[in-house]
């Protein structure tokens, strides 16, 4: 044998530590040089197709570790089906239009209202958007890259192309042709800051409400024809009472009059007069503001209202029904005026006196101090209480009567609830879920009052009709002017073009507002696949502003049909009521069906000690750093590992503890390395496994089992259960045939080193879509000939398991584990050889006595009854005491004295009583001289009877163990050899000591030593 360090290394060394970081950005570096990916795709092209159709990510900001979790296990199953040979589309979208965009670009611009927007001018606005989309498109494709999804990176798809916005044109015109789109005027929720009203969608999440404190105001408002008499109200927004305009009432709770003032009767009130609340319908009080112009001309009236709450307030509703969504339906029900206060940034508008120009949060206080002077404030203070928030910017927000364009959606529920019933959803509960969500919806809102966003193709006329265009052709063919200016489908430039009615022939303009942002994101499973497009266009999707940030093309109807709809899908569970929901109505209006078959959705990203992360309690995490410093294979054993229908507490410790766990996997193919170097062994490309030794055999076996069952949880889109069958094998390998075999390794049998060889590459096809860098780096690692990367070799087929072997192989280890317990309570070290094990109850493995015997270091394996326990039985009281009532105390000496006799079926008999299993205590001991475990009606016994022999013995191994350590300290390596000096008495096992410590020759002597020979 020649010293390690001259030999030619067929294999290059694994440091004792993987440097994740490091060896990913060598990975990253050799997939690019090497074509990898584009490699993978023209291997699959042609094949069978799987497809999977991206949900659009913002390109905003900086990725977050939260973005990570779904591009992880996007990445890894479109990775698996390409493993299975699969031809996939791999298209990133970018969502590159809407609030998100122009928020963010307010704060960059530190613009502040709609009018600073105005002022600075919407076409560089919209300039100001488009370079920061295409920002951190460039910033978001990078991470993503590093995170090491593999996507057409380039060829994305961007929301904001004219072909896309065009064929939402299309969706929207269909949608007027079937009676769908109408004008609501109602209330609606709205931010003043971002001067827009906001959709059920968008607002229904649970992060859309905030704990805020706000007034708490009891109010008095006198009643007109009962002088001393007044209602008293509660309320929380002093800014709605300057357009109150009426007052509700329980009709059948009870009200009592107190102080002059009625309110909701307490059973233990003392009134001066109770009523039913119908006894108080139509009286007439005077209002908070009657002095208002506003409030000219309106008469205040008691109206009955069944949901009035009467657990919280004074039983009383003050209504406003130009500020609130109940109030306004109330006025629809009982006629009554609409008094709006406030304008879009939320300040009162003319006709309210000393508020106009106000804040609703600024005229609070004068509201108050107002109603305080007039004698009609009961009592003023704060509450704290959920109030719905801006899902965008924050903001608390308001309630407004405007104008909003809706998709009516009743007619789409029922189909749509139907064909959710044939989708496959993982988790599955998440199926109810949508059911509920379709159930529930109201209509869609499509209209924002906004800039930068879709243009929505709306013209109405004031003969009545509501020209929609559907095209840009379209658009053109009845434009009466202004399409010289028209650079892309987005305001200010749109804005300029009128069409003729389609009815009247009138010039007609386009409504200001922009689209739901969820138009955009909703119609690509129709928009980037060609839907009805009649020829391929080659760039045809990189239009308008998606102009030179893509080279996606457009395909043709063709391409549609094979691609549509897609077999997976997958975002968080939010997307339920936003792209989930948006893709099926779109797909569902335009094709007749939904754009998907299976669908994967996960929860939330917590910190490791599972509470939100936010960037400004500091325990958010960078995406890049998380990268850098604990790996991208480790931010996506993480999400892969994780129950996807549970928040993830996602962070540095957990990382920390898998980075633990893998390094057992590491050190395995470490050790292979090592061997087969130093055996200067060569691996055969192809060659199937063909060892007959035990071992191999199983070890084969093993890994057939594990391809097979991660096949099963791939196919089933459940990556937790990939990372856990990774881990048992990777146990099941290191801790039983790596360790059963080190002698095989060390004398560098080539059936060991070609089974473990054979075994760990096909471990990395099998979590190559989890850990690709880690995966392929190994690969590198072994792979001489053949494919050079993991993600290049297919999946292992064929890799059958050998049930029977493996079952028995675990009723071996079974057995092991039980001699180890036994052997821990007798406090024997497992250095020192027993003379006998006793194994009752697992008669299957008897060909396996002698690894069983070396496992456990004993000398003999017998199989039988194990008679070396005692048996100890005491009566189970609670049962037995009733049953034998005076005879108990005979039952229990007898039991004591062990005079009893067991039958079947865990039954004794004593003093002439059948006891049942449940009626004793029964504990098993070893018999002095013998330690026993058992369990499951396996029981081994293990005898510690020692003699000189097996002391000698023991010493001999202890010396064995202390030698190593001495090499070990010296710093030889694994194939020096040394000269060893033992104690005389050992020298009877000197042949075997010499040979497991690579002891050249024995010399007689007073203590060990060892000297390098
Ligand atoms: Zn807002
Ligand atoms: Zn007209």
């Amino acid at each position: 044998m020649f010293p390690v360090d001259t030999i030619d290394r067929m294999f290059k060394p694994l440091p004792s530590v993987p440097d994740h970081p490091a060896l990913e950005r060598e990975v990253l570096q050799r997939w690019e040089d090497e074509r990898t990916f584009q490699r993978l795709r023209e291997q699959n092209a042609g094949g069978p197709r799987f497809s999977f159709i991206d949900g659009p990510i913002t390109a905003n900001n900086p990725m977050g570790v939260h973005h990570a979790w779904g591009r992880t296990l996007k990445d890894v199953f479109q990775r698996y089906q390409a493993a299975r040979g699969h031809d996939e589309r791999y298209q990133n979208g970018f969502d590159c239009q809407g609030l998100w965009v122009e928020v963010e670009v307010e704060k960059e611009l530190g613009l502040n209202s709609k009018r600073e927007i105005e002022d600075y001018g919407i076409a560089e606005f919209a300039e100001r958007c488009k370079e920061r989309v295409a920002r951190y498109v460039g910033v978001m494709t990078g991470q993503s890259k590093r995170l090491g999804q593999w996507m057409d990176w380039g060829n994305d798809y961007l929301t904001f192309s004219d072909t896309n916005i065009e064929y939402i044109w299309r969706f929207l015109k269909e949608c007027h042709r079937r009676g769908w789109l109408y004008k609501g005027h109602r209330s609606t929720q709205w931010c003043p800051r971002c001067g827009t009203s906001l959709s059920q969608h968008e607002q229904a999440g649970e992060e859309n409400y905030r704990e805020l404190e706000h007034p708490s105001l009891y109010v008095r408002f006198p009643l007109t024809d009962r002088p001393g008499e007044s209602l008293v109200i509660w309320t929380t927004t002093p800014w709605t009472l300057p357009a109150n305009v009426a007052a509700a009432v329980k009709p059948d709770a009870e009200y009592g009059l107190r102080d002059g003032g009625w309110q909701l009767a307490s059973e233990d009130g003392d009134y001066d007069n109770v009523v039913q609340g119908e006894d108080l319908v139509g009286l007439e009080y005077e209002g908070p503001f009657d002095g208002l112009p506003a409030q000219e001309g309106v008469t205040h009236r008691v109206i009955p209202w069944d949901a009035v709450a009467l657990d919280e307030g004074t039983g009383i509703v003050h209504i406003a029904p130009g500020a609130g969504a109940e109030d306004f339906e109330l006025s629809r029900v009982h006629g009554l005026p609409v008094l709006a206060p406030i304008d879009e940034s939320g300040r009162f508008l003319p006709g309210y006196g000393p508020f106009e120009g106000v804040s609703t949060d600024g005229a609070a206080k004068a509201i108050v101090e107002a109603l305080d002077e007039r004698g009609l404030l009961v009592q003023a203070g704060t509450i704290v209480h959920r109030y719905p928030i801006c899902w965008r910017c924050k903001t608390p927000l308001l309630f407004r009567v405007v104008d909003d364009w809706f998709i009516s959606c009743d007619e789409l529920r029922q189909p749509l609830l139907n064909a959710n019933d044939e989708v496959a959803w993982t988790p599955p509960q998440y199926k109810k879920r949508m059911d509920d969500w379709l159930r529930n919806m109201g209509d869609w809102n499509i209209s924002r009052k906004r800039y930068f966003g879709l243009p929505l193709p709306l013209y109405p006329c004031e003969c009545g009709e509501l020209n929609v265009i559907g095209s840009r052709a379209e658009l053109e063919e009845r434009a009466s002017g202004g399409l010289e200016q028209l650079q892309e489908l987005h305001r200010p430039w749109i804005d300029v073009i009128a069409i003729r009615c389609e009815s009247c022939g009138e010039e007609v303009r386009r409504i200001p507002e922009v689209g739901d942002a969820w138009l955009d994101a909703g119609i690509v499973p129709m928009s980037t696949l060609g839907w009805e497009n009649p020829e391929w266009i080659p760039h045809g999707y990189a239009t308008g502003a998606a102009r030179g940030l893509t080279g996606a093309d457009l395909p043709d109807h063709a391409y549609w049909e094979q691609w549509f709809p897609a077999d997976w899908v997958s975002e968080s569970r939010e997307q339920i009521r936003l792209w989930f929901y948006s893709i099926s109505v779109m797909s569902m209006t335009l094709a007749g069906r939904l754009p998907y078959r299976a669908v994967l959705a996960y929860e939330r990203v917590h910190d490791e000690h599972g509470r939100e992360m936010h960037k400004s309690t500091g325990n958010a995490i960078e995406a890049n750093e998380a990268f850098e410093r604990m790996g991208a294979d480790i931010v996506r054993w993480q999400f892969c590992a994780q129950n996807p229908s549970q928040n993830i507490n996602f962070g540095y410790g957990p990382a920390d503890e898998i980075k633990r766990r893998l390094l057992t996997f590491w050190n395995s193919v470490g050790f292979l390395v090592t061997y087969a170097n130093i055996a200067e062994w060569t691996p055969e490309w192809g060659a199937e496994p063909r060892s007959g030794h035990p071992l191999d055999r199983w070890l084969v076996a093993r890994t057939g089992q594990l391809v097979s069952e991660a096949e099963a949880a791939y196919e089933r889109y459940w990556s937790p259960a990939v990372t856990t069958l990774f881990e048992s094998y990777v146990e099941d390998l290191s801790n039983w045939y790596v360790r059963r075999s080190r002698r095989r390794f060390w004398d560098g049998e080539p059936a060991a080193l070609e089974t473990l060889w054979w075994s760990v590459i096909q471990a990395l096809r099998v979590i190559g879509p989890v850990m690709p860098f880690l995966a392929d780096h190994l690969w590198r690692t072994l792979v001489v000939e053949g494919p050079d990367s993991a993600h290049l070799a297919g999946w292992p087929e064929g890799v059958g398991g050998d049930e029977a072997l493996l079952a028995e192989v675990a009723e071996v280890r079974r057995v092991v584990e039980l001699g180890r317990q036994a052997r821990a309570q007798s406090g024997i070290k497992l250095r020192q050889p027993l003379r006998r094990l006793v194994v009752q109850g697992a008669d299957g493995v008897r060909e396996h006595a002698h690894e069983i015997a070396e496992e456990l270091s004993v000398k003999q394996v017998e199989f039988g009854s194990v008679e070396a326990t005692e048996l100890r039985v005491k009566p189970n009281l609670p049962v037995l005491g009733p049953k034998l009532g005076k005879e108990l105390g005979g039952v229990r000496s007898a039991l004591e004295a062990g005079d009893f006799e067991e039958l079947d079926g865990g039954r004794l008999r004593v003093n002439g009583h059948e006891l049942s299993p449940d009626e004793v205590l029964v504990e098993r001991r070893g018999k002095e001289g013998w330690a026993v475990a058992g369990e499951d009606g396996l029981t081994v016994a293990l005898d510690l009877q020692l003699d000189p022999e097996l002391e000698l013995e023991g010493r001999a191994r202890e010396v064995i163990h202390q030698v190593n350590t001495m090499r070990k300290e010296a710093g030889l390596e694994i194939t020096d050899r040394i000269v060893l000096t033992l104690p005389p008495d050992l020298l009877e096992h000197e042949g075997w000591i010499a040979r497991e410590t690579l002891a050249e020759r024995v010399e007689p002597g007073g203590e060990v030593a060892i000297e390098k020979a």
